[in-house]
């Protein structure tokens, strides 16, 4: 009801890609330090923080990219759409290719002029951030705000309080007029959130970037407000990349994950694969880790340490100070790109020890 296919879209960046993605990320390199005319800043050397990311979302999919605060989980999420602080970052490698339908060819976001990224921002591809309270203006009700949706998107047709209570209602909104008629102040952060989420859906977006979209919410609504965004995904079919630092909500809601270490992707798999058989040592980590699935706190494990600084990132793997298994190949040697489980197609790591 709502799309349009741009067909003004700059048809020089219209690129050649694989398979029917929705969204293909090829060795994406963001690095930080640059001034605006795209140079290197006087006396300082760029700071690379993420090092050739790569990974695909398929239509409808819930996709989860994991890893701990630092990683550069979020400036990859961020530079999907060059939300990235400009001009101090800058992709300096790789691609980020859109493709609309099965039938279109895909684009890259990478390289798109902004007047054309700008259509794509919202209505093809949302966000969804951490702060509801940060993403809507505070002096403007909600009604007002989810209407503004429909100024920005060309295939409205009318029907939109209509559309907008549909919405609210499957978001799990008893009292629609209430909700609509407030200020954000007067409604708590999970109701905000679950707004957020109507307001990112009513473009009909293919794909939702949702960042660490719970962690500011008390624990008793993070489960409410991540099943909304799951079955509201699902019933438009749209695809969600979920960026958290959570495996347990990776396990619970997502069909695939990537996970994350000091700017590089280091095991992707099916949920289930990589659950029940983690083969990155970092992965194995993040797994003990998890309070629930420990009957005994005292079997919990911790990962000692944290995660270096771009500025120390070593030459060989970027785990090696923190893994159990680490030998001296694993500091001197380039790891090895990704292998792949027996037995199965799409569950790979990159790893000496595998
Ligand atoms: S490459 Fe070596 S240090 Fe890195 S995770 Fe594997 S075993 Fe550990």
């Amino acid at each position: 009801m709502f799309r349009d296919c741009h067909p003004e879209r700059s048809a020089q960046h219209v690129v050649e890609g694989s398979g029917n993605a929705v969204l293909q990320v090829q060795n994406l390199s963001v690095a930080f330090g640059f001034d605006k005319n795209g140079k290197p800043r006087e006396g300082m050397k760029p700071l690379q923080v993420t090092d050739k990311v790569s990974f695909e979302i398929n239509p409808g999919e819930f996709f989860a990219l994991v890893g701990e605060s630092g990683c550069g989980k979020s400036v990859t999420a961020m530079s999907i759409l060059r939300l990235l602080p400009q001009p101090s970052a800058q992709i300096v490698e790789g691609s980020v290719l859109y493709k609309e339908s099965s039938d279109s060819a895909p684009i890259d976001l990478a390289k798109l002029p902004l007047a054309d990224l700008r259509k794509v921002r919202g209505s093809e591809i949302a966000c969804i951030f951490q702060e509801p309270m940060q993403a809507l203006n505070p002096v403007v009700t909600i009604k007002k705000q989810l209407m503004e949706v429909f100024k920005f998107c060309k295939r409205s047709k009318g029907g939109f309080m209509t559309v907008i209570r549909e919405q609210l209602a499957l978001a799990g909104f008893k009292d629609i007029d209430r909700v609509l008629n407030s200020y954000p102040h007067e409604l708590s952060g999970g109701m905000l959130q679950r707004v957020c989420i109507v307001m990112a859906l009513l473009s009909k977006p293919k794909l939702i970037i949702a960042d660490e979209p719970t962690t500011a919410l008390d624990v008793t609504v993070q489960a409410q407000v991540l099943a909304v965004l799951k079955d509201m995904a699902n019933r438009t079919g749209t695809a969600v990349l979920l960026i958290t630092h959570n495996m347990g909500i990776v396990s619970q809601y997502a069909d695939r994950v990537a996970v994350m270490y000091a700017g590089r992707i280091v095991e992707t798999g099916a949920v289930r694969d990589v659950i029940d058989a983690p083969m990155h040592p970092y992965t194995q980590g993040l797994l003990a880790a998890i309070p629930e699935n420990h009957s005994d706190m005292r079997t919990m494990k911790s990962i000692p340490g944290s995660v270096p600084h771009p500025r120390d990132f070593a030459k060989g793997c970027r785990f090696a100070d923190r893994c159990e298994k680490c030998t001296e190949q694993c500091r001197s040697e380039v790891v090895p790109p990704k292998q792949k489980a027996s037995g199965s197609s799409n569950h790979e790591a990159c790893c000496f020890c595998l």
